[in-house]
């Protein structure tokens, strides 16, 4: 059965990848006609770059050679779980981009396919501008599925403007500002931390592990089992080592303050979301009972849901999402925000080499950057993946993101139909965080 029309009509069959996949890979010629059209006609009144009134040719105003006009929009679901974005120009450059939120892949493609209207035609190069466009014109503003569309959008107009004037994205943010950026990796075990360790990681982050869901008061037995665990990692780990642990929202804010000063003593490098972060109050309250930093941010979408964090000064780690919270030109001004109240930056990551790639760049423009998530440094996806030494990538050399897919290795990665878990109380039935 399908739930969206079929795809000569504009969608997708939910229950036949392949046929998905054809569809969602084919976006920017099927719906939108073919590309360079609107490159031929009169400058928009949306254009920065042009002045339909002026006679000055536009090579003069851009100072930066010739025009560049978008082609085509191309999105690919690529496992285990991510979108990839191809934003394609008539000057022969390609942008990439990660437009995705976890779980809603095909609907992200989808509003990659509605914002693709604004974009064929224009000049990528007005990076900021049409951000602005993109968002505002919605009018319905912000929401994850929008903003991730933007912000994937946004991480590949970055890289054609990079590749166009043959220099990193950092370089057009004023940097750099650092020599090389600190990742961190997952862990759940000792073992973990050992392995990573050999890797190359010098920073970790782990989670709240138990036998089951916590309930939203909970007993001494599970507190000292999640404290435990965690004790366990800090002695594998040593006291030299920085290990932030994440509650992912799933943690009542009764049984937060309990688990946050059974974990204390470990001195984790930051409690993670230890309420859902719409419960600005609750973990302003938190923060004030404990001296362990207190991050937040994966959930939370632009500078305008960054604020009121900031004002109640409820989290001193921001980690926004560059894949949802807006891309690099928003997290940038969320960075700015967090430096005027001494918060530092670490952005999530549980995405791919492209929102790492993004994540790099913005790194290495910013003065408030702590550490970076990863889960995948692009061996498989990337021509040259990201080497970690001694806890650090080294800043790329190369224009734009930096990146070049290798799409041989891509081939066999092409289509997924990831979704979010389900979870349950054991007792009874009842619908749990996960
Ligand atoms: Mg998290």
């Amino acid at each position: 059965m399908c739930d969206l029309a079929d795809p000569s009509r504009g969608g997708v069959c939910r229950h036949r990848r392949s046929f998905l996949m054809a569809a969602v890979a084919s976006a920017g010629t099927a719906w939108l006609g073919p590309s360079g059209r609107a490159a031929e006609e009169t400058p928009r009144a949306s254009d920065p770059y042009q002045d339909p009134a002026s006679e000055r040719p536009a090579e003069k105003m851009l100072g930066a050679g010739r025009e560049i006009r978008i082609t085509r929009l191309e999105t690919v679901l690529v496992a285990p779980r991510w979108l990839f974005l191809k934003v394609h120009t008539d000057a022969g450059i390609t942008g990439l981009g990660e437009p995705i939120v976890e779980g809603r892949a095909l609907t992200c493609a989808t509003a990659v396919k509605e914002l693709e209207r604004y974009l064929i035609g224009q000049d990528p190069r007005a990076v900021t501008h049409h951000w602005q466009a993109m968002y505002r014109h919605a009018f319905y503003r912000g929401g994850p599925v929008l903003t991730s569309a933007i912000s994937g959008i946004d991480m590949a107009l970055w890289d054609i403007k990079g590749k166009a004037l043959g220099v990193p994205v950092y370089e057009l943010l004023g940097g750099p500002t650092r020599r090389r950026v600190r990742v961190y990796a997952h862990v759940k075990t000792p073992e973990d931390v050992r392995n990573r360790r050999a890797e190359g990681f010098t920073a970790f982050k782990t989670g709240v592990f138990t036998t089951r869901p916590a309930r939203i008061v909970e007993t001494p037995g599970f507190i000292a089992q999640a404290a435990d665990r965690f004790a366990a990692l800090r002695e594998a780990a040593g006291d030299d080592t920085d290990i932030g642990i994440d509650f992912h929202g799933a943690i009542s804010p009764q049984t937060a303050k309990v688990l946050i000063k059974a974990l204390e003593p470990y001195q984790p490098m930051f409690i993670e979301e230890p309420v859902q972060c719409q419960n600005v109050d609750a973990m302003v309250d938190i923060a004030r009972g404990t001296h362990l930093p207190i991050a937040t941010g994966e959930r939370i979408f632009t500078k305008w849901g960054f604020r009121e964090i900031l004002e109640k000064s409820a989290a001193s780690i921001l980690q926004p999402d560059l894949c949802h919270a807006g891309g690099i030109t928003e997290v940038r001004l969320i960075a700015g925000m967090a430096e005027a109240y001494y918060a530092a930056i670490a952005p999530h990551n549980p995405l791919g080499p492209i929102s790492l790639a993004a994540g790099i760049q913005l790194a290495a423009s910013i003065p408030n950057f702590l550490c970076q998530e990863q889960v995948n440094l692009g061996h498989g996806y990337l021509k040259q993946p990201f080497r970690v030494q001694n806890g650090y990538v080294e800043l790329p050399r190369a224009p734009g993101l930096g990146i070049e897919l290798d799409e041989d290795a891509l081939a066999d990665k092409i289509g997924h139909d990831w979704r979010n878990r389900e979870t349950y109380d054991a007792d009874d039935g009842s619908v749990v965080d996960w």
